[in-house]
Order: C-alpha cells, then sequence, then structure tokens
C-alpha cells in the first residue's frame, strides 16, 4: 500500500515521509495501548492518513487522546469502519496475504463508501473548444475553481475529507491541471467569472516559486472582469510555518502583497475546524503577517461529531477569528463520502449548534453562513425549522434556501421540506406539503 503514507517532521520547517505504519515513530503514540495502535494502523489502510509535527507536538493535547478533537481530526479512528469492514481488513492483514489481495479488499471497502459525492466528477467540468477541462470546474457562474496539479496533497489529511480518493490514489490527479493557458482563455470568455479559487489538496502545498507562477500568469493576461484570487488553504492550522519558517515564506507573503497591488483582491480561504487550531504563537503570527500584505482570510469548516458539535466551539471560533481580523465565512455540512456516519450530524442539530453559537457573537461575527450542504444543484442552507398551520394543528418544517446555485434564478428562495430530525443529507428530506419534488428538481 504505498500509497498509505504518515508522515512526520522532525524540524519545523522540513517533513520526511514514511511508509504504513510508521505512525509508531511517533513518540506520544506510547500513550496509546498496544490495541488502539493497531486499530489505527488497520483503518489507515482504508483511509489515507498523514500528519506532521505541528500537529502532533502543538495542537494534539496527548492527556486528552482519544477524545481530543485534533487526534480524532487527523487520526483514524477504529469506528470509522463497520464492524464488518474492520474485521475484514483486520483478518487480511493477519492472514498474510500478498499485497495485492489486501489492496483489493481495501479497494471494495472504499467503494462502499461513495467515493465520489455530489455529482463532482460528471457535471462540474467544463468544456473549452470541445475538450473537456480537467483540473477545472466552474458551477457557479462567478467563481472558477482551478486544482493546479503540484497542489494535490496536503501538509495533514483531514479524516473527514471528501477529497480521499484523490488521496489514496484511486483517482490519480483527475482534476490537476498544469497549464494555466487554457484557464486564461475559458475566463475570458466567460465574463461572469469575477472569482479564481485555487484549490486542491491544499494550493499551499506548492512552492512559492510555482504558485506564482501560475497566480503571475492569470495577473499577466490582463484578465477585464477579474477580481478576487482566492486560496482554498488548511496551512493556516496544519503548518502557520508555511508563512513563517518555510524557505520561500517570504516570497509567499510577496506575492500575496503583489497581487492586492495590482489590483486584484487576494483573499484567503482558511479551514479552521477547531478553535485550538488558532491558539498557537505560530498561527497567531501567521494571521498578521497576511493581514499585512493586504489580502482577506475567510474562514470555514464543516461541523463534524467528535470534533466540533457544540455551539460553545463555534462561538468561541468565530470570535477567537474575529479577534484575529479573519471574516467568518461558512459553516458545512460535512459530505456524504468516507466515514460519514462517523461525523454526521444531522441537519436539524447542525442549525441549532449554528443557530445557539451565531446568538452568542457580535454582528462582525455573523457574516458567517449555514449550516450549508453543496449538493448536486448547489449550496443549500438549512435556515432553521418552522412552525405552520395544518388541517391537524401546527406542523413542523425545514426551511432552507440556495446561497449558491447550478441555476442564480433558485438563490435566496426559501423551500419547504418535511420535518425529519434524523436526516443527514438533502436526499433524505422530502418536500412538505405533499409536494412531489422540490421546485428545482
Ligand atoms: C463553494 C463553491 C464555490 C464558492 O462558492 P462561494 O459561495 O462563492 O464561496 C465555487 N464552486 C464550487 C463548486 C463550490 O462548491
Ligand atoms: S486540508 Fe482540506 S483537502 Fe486537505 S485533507 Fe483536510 S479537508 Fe481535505
Amino acid at each position: 500500500m504505498s500509497e498509505m503514507r504518515t508522515l512526520i517532521s522532525s524540524k519545523p520547517d522540513s517533513y520526511s515521509v514514511f511508509g504504513t505504519g510508521t505512525f509508531r515513530s511517533i513518540p506520544q503514540i506510547e500513550m496509546l495501548s498496544k490495541q488502539q495502535q493497531w486499530e489505527i494502523e488497520v483503518v489507515s489502510h482504508v483511509f489515507p492518513f498523514k500528519v506532521n509535527n505541528y500537529v502532533v507536538n502543538e495542537l494534539i493535547n496527548w492527556d486528552n487522546v482519544p477524545d481530543d478533537p485534533i487526534f480524532r481530526l487527523t487520526f483514524p479512528q477504529r469506528e470509522m469502519l463497520t464492524t464488518e469492514q474492520f474485521s475484514l481488513v483486520e483478518k487480511t492483514l493477519k492472514s498474510k496475504v500478498g499485497k495485492n489481495q489486501i489492496k483489493s479488499v481495501v479497494n471494495s471497502i472504499r467503494q462502499e463508501l461513495n467515493p465520489h459525492p455530489a455529482g463532482q466528477r460528471e457535471m462540474n467540468v467544463p468544456e473549452f473548444e470541445g475538450d473537456l477541462l480537467d483540473g477545472v470546474q466552474h458551477k457557479y457562474g462567478e467563481t472558477v475553481l482551478f486544482f493546479p496539479s503540484q497542489g494535490q496533497t496536503c501538509h495533514a489529511y483531514c479524516t473527514f475529507c471528501f477529497r480521499w480518493p484523490q488521496f489514496t490514489g484511486m483517482e490519480g490527479m483527475r482534476f490537476a491541471m498544469k497549464e494555466t493557458d487554457t484557464l486564461i482563455e475559458y475566463v475570458k470568455q466567460n465574463p461572469s467569472v469575477t472569482d479564481i479559487l485555487f484549490t486542491g489538496g491544499d494550493p499551499l502545498i506548492m512552492k512559492t516559486r510555482v504558485l506564482s507562477g501560475y497566480i503571475r500568469t492569470i495577473l499577466d493576461a490582463g484578465i477585464p472582469h477579474l477580481r478576487t484570487i482566492r486560496i482554498g488553504t488548511k496551512a493556516l492550522a496544519y503548518w502557520p510555518y508555511r508563512f513563517l519558517t518555510d524557505d520561500d515564506a517570504t516570497e509567499l507573503l510577496e506575492l500575496f502583497a503583489e497581487v492586492g497591488n495590482r489590483g486584484i483582491q487576494l483573499s484567503v480561504m482558511a479551514h479552521f475546524t477547531h478553535p485550538v487550531e488558532l491558539s498557537t504563537s505560530a498561527v497567531k503570527e501567521a494571521i498578521q503577517l497576511i493581514r499585512k500584505t493586504g489580502a482577506t482570510i475567510r474562514t470555514q469548516s464543516p461541523v463534524l461529531k467528535h470534533i466540533n458539535d457544540d455551539p460553545d466551539v463555534w462561538s468561541a471560533m468565530w470570535k477567537e477569528q474575529v479577534r484575529q481580523g479573519c471574516i467568518p465565512y461558512y459553516m458545512f455540512i460535512a459530505r456524504d463520502t468516507g466515514a460519514k456516519h462517523y461525523f454526521e450530524v444531522p441537519l436539524v442539530r447542525a442549525w441549532a449548534i449554528f443557530r445557539k453559537a451565531y446568538q452568542t457573537v457580535s454582528g462582525v461575527c455573523r457574516t458567517v453562513r449555514g449550516p450549508s450542504m453543496s449538493c448536486t444543484p448547489g449550496k443549500v442552507q438549512v435556515l432553521g425549522v418552522s412552525e405552520v398551520p395544518s388541517k391537524t394543528g401546527m406542523m413542523k418544517v425545514i426551511t432552507l434556501r440556495f446561497l449558491q446555485a447550478r441555476n442564480p434564478d433558485w438563490v435566496g428562495r426559501p423551500f419547504f421540506a418535511e420535518y425529519n430530525v434524523n436526516a443527514t443529507w438533502i436526499d433524505d428530506l422530502k418536500p412538505a406539503f405533499g409536494e412531489a419534488k422540490f421546485f428545482f428538481e
């Protein structure tokens, strides 16, 4: 399983890569029982696993393991597989069969885990001059997603991540594209596009030299309708040294400043899942350095059981973000893929968490929107539970609306689903009032 990697660095600004099972070289792992260590090993055959010394030493509180949120966010957990799936992998590993046989068992389990949610593969890749533009997704008019080929990995892997098939080698670099030229031509011909969003993986895994090659090419193209370059990243949470001590950290900050100086907004779309990720001196310093370049930092995260399914956690997180000058942006519902059952928070409960947290913060934190599902037709926000009169008395319905949609006309129109306290995704919902389908179907 050569694609399964555990990654630990010994120095703050360097990494070394080891094979599966080498997470045992992390000194703190000794604090876990042999059984816990074995469980991590078993599950890491199915889910990608990667962590670094910053996460291990500065974010995880090992006195609190296994309940520690960052431990659960980065280390595979026994309950992420069903009992049957776990036993099958365990049995296969213990039976000392060959690598190919392990691989086929692992792949059959991965296929059960909905590796391609929400029509990502089929529906969002645009066509340009008769060819599919691999490496680009264009779903909502204003914003084009760009997946630079060297940015398809991350500093550490989140256990809930919906991109797991691309980290396990299940789909290679499907969304990767080397050439910016076709991207630029495509954007030029689509005047509705104002934003190019670099995503991955994590684009800040790239050397500054590579990233600046892409960004300067885009700037030099002088696209008249381009307003914002966004960079979606978890580097602030998992590797703030990217902005501090990496050998090209200064050049990265200079690149950010240059974008602004050339009249384009640079927005860092920072992924923070828990307030502890905002607590170290490294992340605080990195945020201030980014802000000094003139770039803005917007924040987003899914709501996840075992990690942040608590209004106090969100309230603390939004307040701390605003205190450090970041702009809270999205609370997401975790996608229906991978270890979904482990992380899932029902929609009604996610809304209750959002609402309770939202009530405790000032207006400057209320830039945040959510909870939002990225579904096939668009980003659907759970506005809440409403009570409406019916023949049998008051009746509950779930009120929803599109924040983003394939068809812009759908945005902002409230619609209603039957109350369902267990629903965790739009597929679980039925239209309210006996309607046969939702208005967009
Ligand atoms: C979320 C998302 C975007 C960006 O949406 P904003 O609301 O503008 O942040 C763009 N494309 C896709 C496919 C997305 O899922
Ligand atoms: S940083 Fe983002 S892309 Fe990378 S593993 Fe985490 S959620 Fe996935």
